[in-house]
């Protein structure tokens, strides 16, 4: 089981008044990380997992590798060629404008990996380019949820699941 203990924490990083949790403690030993990938395995059945950059892309390529379906990247804008979705997500520290490829998603049953909801201003803004990319649903997996930045309100209609919630 993953708990909270599991985690490092860092105040005023990235800037102050941000208390950041930090996964390489999880990552860094195998039972843990393994732990951890199991526990972010959908709900539903899923077509195709996307990966959110940064930290999403460690867990997503798991989860998809072991459902035997393909991974798609949200990235942050500028590291991606092609024609591509693009979105801006207000969060917790700033905005940052992501991007995806909408090819592969049309009609297709989505899980969405992060490493952590936070203010949710991420997650929603990535559910809204898959919905304009044709998905047919949008399902969320993170590791950690921080209850108190109300992330979860700005998901409202998708199943998500976080494997530890801090109140
Ligand atoms: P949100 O958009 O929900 O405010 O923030 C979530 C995004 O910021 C995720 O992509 C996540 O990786 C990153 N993030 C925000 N707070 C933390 C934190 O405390 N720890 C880690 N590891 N990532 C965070």
């Amino acid at each position: 089981m993953i708990t909270l203990d599991d985690f490092d924490t860092y105040p005023d990083f990235p800037v102050p008044g941000v208390l950041f949790y930090d996964i390489s403690p999880i990552l860094g030993d195998a039972a843990t990380f393994r732990t951890a990938c199991a526990a972010l395995m959908p709900r539903e059945p899923v077509d195709v997992v996307v990966g959110v950059d940064a930290r999403g892309f460690i867990f997503a390529p798991v989860v998809a590798q072991q459902l035997d379906v393909g991974m798609a990247m949200v990235r942050k804008k500028g590291k991606m060629p092609g024609v591509l979705l693009e979105s801006t997500a207000t969060i917790e520290y700033g905005a940052s404008d992501l991007v995806i490829s909408p090819v592969g998603i049309e009609n297709k049953r989505v899980l969405v990996i992060d490493d952590v909801l936070a203010t949710g201003g991420t997650a929603a803004a990535v559910a809204e380019m898959l919905h304009r990319a044709g998905a047919t649903s949008v399902e969320f997996s993170f590791l950690l949820e921080l209850d108190a930045l109300n992330g979860r309100e700005a998901l409202d209609g998708h199943t998500v699941t976080s494997v530890v919630r801090v109140p």
